[in-house]
């Protein structure tokens, strides 16, 4: 279960403020000591990510954040990192020192996941320090907050139910990559190039999401590299759908008749994660782009050594083909996603195979927010080749 990728858990992060107990609520959550504690205000400064089994939930990654009251220049810099964790995340803990309760830093924090589309629990902690009337007048005033004591196990149990309820609440009924899309018994080929890009022994993490996603769903694949497609063609009786690899997209659409549906890992991933029309639509917006146009190219990890070069030459490359116009290029790395986007006219983002389904949304939001149209790399090459309504026929 320690294998399930982060992109694939569920995101609880803790927040509040300074002192408030976050670390240790993280480290009794986890059974473990792994973030540092102390009565010291401000002693966790980078937020702390950790994979756990909550069960009978399943795989979660739970987050550690610097506290939200820190207004030190220092402390500037560690809320942006906050913002970005509560930006990402499924479900936040606001933790709250209930001897120290600050109403004002909990509504900015509820409004914010409001806005965000993420659930939110407030806990009040270290009830064990207040007396028992103290309690009571603030079950009365917030019925729907948790209790919480360090020294009674009974409220870290009964947080651990109230975080699976509210998983279970936002959890996709049907979480699936393909199974949405076709039949049981249907039969996909794969086309998974190995050319000097791939990753020398393995497969790339959608590839391996695919193939486990259609043994879950009882769906048959075949799996071929591009010299292979028309053997296999041949070979197979029945064909539902045909997934490429996007680089090679121009070819795999030449090699699969036109009544076999094609697309590619990317798009599936996108679709899944909800993006796949918005996708769609911000690829068309190229037609209408100015020359000098300001693209920003947003690549969600730095693991992307097997494709390094698609975002930074080749898109920019086929761009220029297709359009014959000149584009500024900008480039968003990691979590460095900015809030701002006025400068841009199109924002290009990259499979997002490391990053949550939250993260993917909130960019999507931000973007629609701003009015700013996004697209993404697969979607993009489907384009400018010529393909795109081909390739989305499986998403209408
Ligand atoms: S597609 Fe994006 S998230 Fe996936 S490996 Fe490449 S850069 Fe990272």
């Amino acid at each position: 279960m320690q294998s399930t990728p982060i992109a694939n858990r569920k995101h609880i992060a803790l927040i509040g403020n300074a002192n408030s107990g976050k670390s240790t609520l993280f480290n009794r959550l986890l059974g473990q000591e792994l973030a540092i504690t102390s009565e010291k205000k401000g002693t966790t400064t980078d937020p702390i990510t950790k994979a756990m089994e909550l069960s009978p939930y399943g795989p979660v990654a739970i987050i550690d954040t610097a506290g939200l009251s820190d207004d030190t220049e220092l402390g500037v810099k560690r809320m942006e990192k906050t913002n970005a964790i509560v930006s990402r995340a499924d479900l936040l803990l606001y933790v709250a020192d209930i001897s120290d309760f600050d109403a004002h830093s909990y509504e900015v924090a509820r409004l914010d996941s409001q806005k965000k589309k993420s659930a939110f629990l407030l806990l009040f902690n270290k009830c064990d320090l207040v007396d028992k009337e103290t309690v009571l007048s603030f079950k009365e005033k917030y019925p729907d907050a948790l209790f919480i004591s360090k020294k009674d196990d009974k409220t870290i149990d009964s947080l651990k139910e109230a975080i699976i309820v509210e998983l279970e609440k936002i959890t996709d009924t049907n979480d699936s990559i393909i199974g949405n899309l076709l039949d049981e018994n249907s039969t996909v080929l794969l086309v998974i190039p190995i050319d000097i890009a791939a990753p020398k022994g393995r497969l790339i993490l959608p590839q391996v999401q695919l193939i486990r996603d259609c043994l879950d769903n009882n769906i048959k694949c075949t799996i071929v590299k591009e010299n292979q497609i028309e053997d296999a063609l041949k070979e197979l009786p029945k064909v539902d759908l045909v997934v490429t690899d996007s680089q090679i997209f121009k070819s795999v659409d030449r090699l699969v008749p036109q009544q076999i549906p094609l697309t590619s890992f990317s798009m599936l991933l996108a679709n899944k994660n909800g993006g796949i029309r918005t996708f769609i639509n911000g690829a068309r917006a190229i037609d209408n782009l100015p020359n000098g146009a300001k693209i920003l190219m947003a690549e969600a990890c730095t693991h992307n050594v097997t494709h390094e070069d698609i975002g930074r030459e080749k898109i920019p490359h086929w761009l220029k083909s297709f359009t014959g116009k000149d584009f500024e290029y900008r480039y968003a790395v990691s979590h460095d996603f900015p809030e701002n986007l006025s400068e841009y006219d199109l924002v290009i983002h990259c499979g997002g195979c490391m990053i949550n389904q939250m993260a993917i949304l909130t960019r999507l939001n931000i973007c629609e927010n701003a009015g700013i149209p996004i697209t993404n790399y697969g979607v993009v090459i489907a384009y400018i080749n010529g393909i795109l309504d081909r390739c989305s026929t499986i998403f209408y």
